[in-house]
This record gives C-alpha cells, structure tokens and sequence, in this order.
C-alpha cells in the first residue's frame, strides 16, 4: 500500500509540473486519464530541461510592500523596450540588462470560459499583468468575442492556445496550421491585435508548430509550474499556499493557471503572497517576442 502511495504521489507530481493543461482537462472535465505515452513523453522532454533550472539569487527581497496599493495603472499592452527574454531551456525567464532578476509571469490558459472575465478584473484590481492563453471554441459566439474584448481591453494581452485545444502532435500539419492561425484571425478580427504569445495545449509542440509560431511572430512558451489541476488544489486556500510556497517558485517563474472556479478565488491570495516574498510580476510588454516573418 506505501508503495502504490508513493508511486502515485510520484506521479501526481511528475503530472503537476508536467502535465499542465492535460491534468487539469481531466480533473474538471471528468475525462479519463490522459494518455499515458503523452505524459511519458512531456516527463521526458521537461525532465532535460528540469535539471537547467537556475537556483534563485536571495538578493532583493526587501522589497515587499512596493505594489501594495493599487494607483490605477493599468496592465499595458504597449510595446516596450523588452526587459525580459524566455529560456527555451525551462521555459523560465531572465532578465535582460539591468531588469529585476526576481520576476514571474502570471498566465491564465483554456480561456475565456466561465470564470476568465472575473479573474481579469481582479487581476487589474491588483495591478497585476497576465496573458490569457485562449482556445477558439470559447470565442465563437458574439457574447464570448465580447468577453475576449473586454479582457484585451482591461490591458492583458491574448495568447494563443488554439482553436479546440487539440494534441498537435496527433494531428496533420495542415490541422496544425488551422489550429493555430484559426485563433489569430478571430483575436485579431475581436482586438485588433495578433497575438504575440502561443502555448500549445499539454505543452507538446512539433516542429511544424515551433516554426509557425515564429512565422507568425509568436513567442513559444510552456510554464515553469501549476497545480490548479491536481484535486488536492482544486480549493482557494491550498492552491494560494502551493503556488507561492513551492520550491519551483525561482526568478522568472512562469505560472500556468487556468480558467477555473477555485484559480479565480485563489488569484488574489496569490497576487499578494508573489509580492510579499519580493516577486515583481512579469508584463507581458516586456517580454521579447520574435519578429513576425514577411
Ligand atoms: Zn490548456
């Protein structure tokens, strides 16, 4: 019984860092388990970059208490001098020049379903930038291009995270090519504005995928961690204490969150325990993207 027990905490944590979008579908759709040979594959590909993970400077942590009150600035979407610069290695992000090493990223995937438009009000609330990385099916009817507006212009930028949140390693390129350009053209027909970011559903990515998102001028990105999926997270309180008291919480962290009841909750728990452990959090506008190609 131990063993079967710590197998499957084993697993369950192999499926948290790893698992992202995958675990989560299952949990809260009630679906069966994800196929394992998926999972076997991310842990793989993660497991080499897992071990680059850069070890947290301890420098700056004086400075909690900056972001606190909330001065009604709100989180842009204009272009910037790029401060931060993504690490294909661990899907991290460092800083470039002199931009505060101790920094994370807040990313908000499988929206803008029940609970996005809610979470993007607290989050401007708190002054707190984030991407929403957003799937086609959720934006096909009038109301949901209203949401997805109404998101884009509280200032968060639109991710891209495909048309039906397909495994793209299972499907054609020209599928691929549907999946991915299919949620452009509707952001940009609803904002204005192409996406910039792309995250492929479960994290798995072809090389087709890889370069059709640099075509585009996307920058590619998976998470450094997330729990929302995993039961024992699925509640405001241990969500808030996992995700700001994980060992995996390291300058430049990437969070992957989801459009969910209990992430909703936990986002302002969050917010602060980022904050009060020095945390600067990440503006999207400030993240290095590639250049679209002509
Ligand atoms: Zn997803």
């Amino acid at each position: 019984m131990k063993l079967k027990l710590n197998w499957i905490a084993g697993a369950a944590l192999a499926a948290m860092l790893l698992g992202g979008c995958a675990g989560q579908e299952d949990a809260s759709d009630g679906g069966t388990e994800d196929a394992p040979d998926r999972q076997d594959e991310q842990t793989q590909e993660q497991a080499d970059s897992g071990g680059a993970n850069e070890e947290a400077p301890e420098e700056s942590a004086g400075e909690n208490g900056e972001g606190g009150k909330n001065e009604q600035v709100p989180a842009t979407a204009e272009p910037e001098e790029p401060l931060y610069e993504l690490n294909e290695a661990t899907w991290s992000f460092r800083p470039i020049g002199d931009a505060d090493p101790k920094a994370a990223l807040l990313t908000i995937d499988d929206a803008p379903d029940k609970h996005a438009l809610e979470m993007a009000k607290t989050l401007k609330e708190l002054d707190a930038p984030a991407i929403f990385f957003v799937n086609g099916h959720f934006i096909d009817t009038d109301e949901e291009k209203a949401v997805l507006k109404r998101i884009h212009e509280m200032g968060f930028p639109i991710g891209n995270h495909t048309m039906t949140h397909a495994d793209l390693k299972q499907i054609s390129e020209e599928a691929q090519r549907e999946e991915i350009l299919g949620v452009n053209e509707i952001v940009e027909q609803v904002t204005g504005e192409k996406p910039r970011f792309f995250r492929a559903p479960f994290g798995q990515n072809t090389d087709f995928s890889r370069q059709l998102a640099a075509d585009e001028g996307m920058l590619l990105m998976n998470w450094t961690y997330g729990y929302d999926w995993e039961p024992q997270y699925q509640n405001e309180d241990a969500l808030a204490d996992i995700m700001i008291n994980t060992e995996y919480l390291n300058n430049g962290a990437n969070l992957l969150m989801h459009d969910r009841e209990w992430t909703a909750a936990a986002l302002p728990k969050i917010v602060q325990g980022l904050r009060d452990k020095g945390f600067k959090l990440i503006d999207p506008a400030t993240i290095k993207v590639p250049e679209a190609a002509q």
